[in-house]
């Protein structure tokens, strides 16, 4: 006899039935959103939304001077006396495999011409940056991936967010462009002085006052209505996801700082002026110095002129073909595209809010932490490898952010089962070529001495260690992105993160959802070098190229 089960509680009496049905309809569907699988994942592993931010905050915790941040320490002189030192040279205890990390940071200082001695952070972030600028080459030029067609895609990738986004490495503040080539409208000449604008993360608010002053500061019926009319303006004007967060005081940087530049003649006879955070000259003969960094007060009153209620987080998905092809340099162009829109879009919600009277500062990496805001504003959980990880595209995405004087009503954290995946995935700490990614199991509140200068501690999180990450950075050539690459929620399809979420409620095949994404065929290797030495870097590489997209 038939037994009139429905197709719902079936799956909430049989986990294991459910797993089953979602992977063989997944495994049918195998590029497509399969309808089943999604419907299991609601009934088996239900989203949960929090009021609280859903980690813990000890009471020690202190918000980061925006000056210690990695990529702003690079510029600070005192980073330039002695080697950059990692965290735990030797990491083996925590892994039980081989330290693959400990000798990056000679590599480092040779690809400097520096011989005998490892290199110090304002070096290796000197080599990182002059890749991704096209000055130097990698040391990989000749491997598939590296070569300077490569290097040229992830150049120009990046070439809005270096050129005209403005100077916003991670707690720069308030801050401005140098137009170097600037031409005088009367006589239409071009200038040889560079003179510095306002840039794509502009912090200009005149608008606001002008608008207020003629009375037209627009008025919702709720907060709820300017919710939803923000959001939908934000995924108009170009954001992938958009959440709404409180404004939270404990993310903003308690400094903003930005590197000082100095004017240097160019020697191509021109007579033309750049500025430079490096001496260009010391830095063709294989030396680094650097001019320090402007530290402020991070003083929302005195530099934006408002103090901020809410705060619009935006997501940017990141290219998954290029991604595939990581730790190639060609990788490195998708997050270089999406740091180059995320400044655009980010200038045009901020100038929407402007036009209709509220204050807005639009915001990369710089001014306050983009992580904890996004996921106070329901986007998605932080991942071992540090990472937002949202449902559609798991860790494969960038972060901009705006933040308002306009009262929104927030959204609420939601979790979706990855914390409980990654306690027992740890693909990306196995993918992590400098082994930078804690394999500890579970996530637990970072004491000051499981800490580097960048790393903020008395928050619950895996440990990663940014000095091993950025010493591969500069060895590699670009960045390198393999943890990205590998995570089981980056795909572009739907129904594996749904069997993921679907895995996490069932220990006994947790680590049979690992597997999912190398049964069919996703991802490729875990391991990094035979990522690369199995040639699927180079074919993933070869796949890119291939014109797959109509261009008419
Ligand atoms: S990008 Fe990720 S995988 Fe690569 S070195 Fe850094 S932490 Fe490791
Ligand atoms: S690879 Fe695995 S452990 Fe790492 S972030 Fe993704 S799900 Fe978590």
């Amino acid at each position: 006899m038939a037994h009139n089960v429905s197709r719902r509680s079936f799956f909430k009496t049989s986990f294991m039935g459910a797993v089953a049905v979602a992977v063989a309809s997944a495994a049918a569907a195998k590029e497509t959103f399969n309808p089943l699988t999604a419907e299991a994942a609601e009934i088996v592993a239900p989203i949960k939304e929090t009021s609280e931010f859903p980690y813990t905050v000890d009471a020690k915790y202190q918000r980061l001077p925006g000056n210690k941040l990695l990529y702003q320490r690079v510029f600070d002189p005192e980073e330039n006396k002695s080697p950059l030192k990692f965290k735990h040279d030797d990491v083996s205890k925590i892994t039980g495999k081989k330290d693959t990390g400990k000798e990056l940071p000679r590599i480092n200082a040779e690809t400097l011409g520096i011989k005998g001695r490892d290199a110090t952070l304002t070096e290796t972030g000197g080599i990182f940056f002059s890749h991704h600028d096209g000055t130097v080459l990698p040391l990989r030029k000749d491997e598939l991936g590296w070569r300077e067609l490569e290097v040229a895609l992830d150049v120009a990738a990046w070439s809005v967010e270096y050129k005209f986004n403005g100077f916003t490495a991670p707690g720069s503040g308030p801050g401005g462009v140098i137009a170097h080539y600037p031409f005088n409208p009367v006589t239409n000449e071009s200038g040889t002085e560079p003179v510095v604008i306002q840039g794509m993360y502009s912090w200009d608010n005149s608008k606001v006052v002008e608008r207020r002053g003629q009375g037209r500061q627009w008025k919702f019926d709720s907060g709820e209505e300017a919710s939803r009319i923000v959001k939908k303006a934000a995924r108009f004007l170009g954001a992938d996801l958009v959440g709404i967060a409180p404004y939270d005081d404990r993310w903003t940087y308690s400094t903003w700082s930005r590197p000082n530049l100095k004017p240097f003649k160019l020697p191509d006879g021109s007579g033309r002026t750049e500025y430079f955070p490096t001496d260009p000259y010391k830095f063709m003969k294989g030396e680094v110095e650097t001019f320090g960094q402007t530290v402020f007060d991070a003083d929302w009153e005195k530099y934006a002129g408002f103090k901020p209620k809410s705060v619009i987080a935006m997501v940017f998905e990141m290219d998954y073909e290029a991604y595939r092809t990581a730790p190639s340099i060609l990788h490195s162009a998708a997050p270089g595209k999406s740091y180059s829109n995320m400044g655009e879009v980010a200038f045009k919600v901020a100038n929407f809010l402007r036009e209709i009277g509220y204050y807005a500062i639009p915001s990369g990496n710089d001014t306050g932490m983009s992580i904890p805001i996004a996921i106070q504003a329901g986007l998605g959980e932080a991942g071992r490898a540090g990472q937002l990880i949202t449902q559609k595209y798991g860790p494969r995405l960038r972060i901009a952010k705006v933040y308002t004087d306009l009262e929104l009503v927030p959204d609420k954290p939601r979790s979706f089962g990855v914390r409980e995946f990654c306690r027992l995935c740890m693909k990306c700490a196995d993918a992590c070529p400098s082994q930078a990614i804690s394999h500890e199991k579970e996530a637990r509140v970072l004491q000051p001495e499981d800490c580097g200068p960048s790393e903020n501690p008395y928050t619950e999180k895996w440990h990663v260690d940014s000095h091993r990450c950025l010493s591969f950075f500069a060895y590699n050539g670009g960045d390198c992105g393999n943890c990205i690459s590998v995570c089981s929620w980056n795909k572009i399809d739907q129904w594996q993160h749904d069997v993921a979420r679907i895995a996490t409620q069932i220990p006994l095949v947790q680590d049979a959802a690992r597997k999912f994404d190398e049964w069919f065929g996703y991802n490729g290797p875990v391991n990094p070098e035979e990522r690369i030495e199995s040639g699927y870097v180079a074919n993933m590489v070869k796949d890119f190229w291939k014109d797959t997209e109509p261009t008419k």
